[in-house]
């Protein structure tokens, strides 16, 4: 049986570290086994929320990292700067690369540094609304597969974490249905088939408005290995359930 995974994108929240670090202490009392339960708050709170999880069972996640080790790029985060800090880094996220420009060759070069340093990337891919209304989900997701992995190294694969996230779902309260979602992992699955990659070793999680009331149908859907959880992960409880359906 594939690891059974839930991660709170915490995204650019909360609002101060003091913030971060009281709902990491929340989460890490209220987490029933059986999970690996992870949370991804803000670079900057990074220190101190590891600090706080140091010996709690829950693991800490970067948002992003850049793909050079060091250097002028402003703003960034590196591999060397999450040591200690980070068991695992996401990448490809539907906002970093709306916001900040991500292309499938920057996601490629981004998962490739992670790989090597031993980071556990966790790599969101999932088609925009117009891609979904145009019948294309199926033939997006499986180019930001095969278009992320080309450059890494097989062996740190081996631990790799594709989120499943569909822009048209995140944030807006209105999730894709469990059929969908299986769907999805079956062209997801394929793709890393074509890669070279072990599809079946690989946990694959549904993202995009996950909450207590809709993870139901997540949990029972098959191929799917839990969850990354945007808004709901801010709610010690909400989180919490979401947790309990993947255990
Ligand atoms: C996300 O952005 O990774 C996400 C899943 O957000 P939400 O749960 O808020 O839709």
């Amino acid at each position: 049986m594939r690891e059974r995974i839930v991660i709170g994108n915490w995204k650019m929240n909360p609002p101060t570290i003091a913030d971060a670090v009281e709902l990491a202490r929340n989460v890490a009392n209220r987490m029933p086994g059986g999970v690996s339960v992870g949370v991804a708050p803000a670079a900057i709170a990074l220190p101190a929320v590891a600090d706080a999880l140091r010996d709690a069972n829950v693991d800490v996640y970067a948002q992003d990292v850049h793909w050079e080790e060091r250097g002028a790029f402003t703003g960034q985060i590196s591999v060397s700067m999450l040591r200690g800090l980070a068991v695992g880094t996401i990448v490809g996220h539907s906002e970093v690369r709306r916001d900040l420009g991500d292309t499938d060759e920057r996601v490629a070069k981004k998962l490739a540094r992670a790989v090597t340093a031993g980071l556990r990337p966790v790599l969101c891919v999932g088609e925009s609304a117009a891609e979904h209304a145009a019948g294309n989900a199926s033939i997006v997701v499986a180019r930001q597969i095969m278009a992320a992995v080309k450059e890494a190294p097989r062996r740190g694969l081996e631990r790799l974490v594709v989120a499943y996230e569909p822009i048209w779902a995140i944030g807006t309260g209105n999730p894709a249905t469990g059929i969908w979602a299986t769907t999805l992992t079956r062209a997801i699955r394929a793709a890393l088939k074509q890669s070279g990659l072990d599809p079946e070793a690989t946990p694959v999680l549904y993202g995009g408005s996950v909450s207590a009331r809709s993870v139901g149908e997540f949990a029972s859907a098959e191929g799917i290995d839990g969850a990354l959880v945007g808004g709901a992960s801010l709610d010690t409880e909400e989180f919490a359930a979401v947790v309990r359906a993947f255990a």
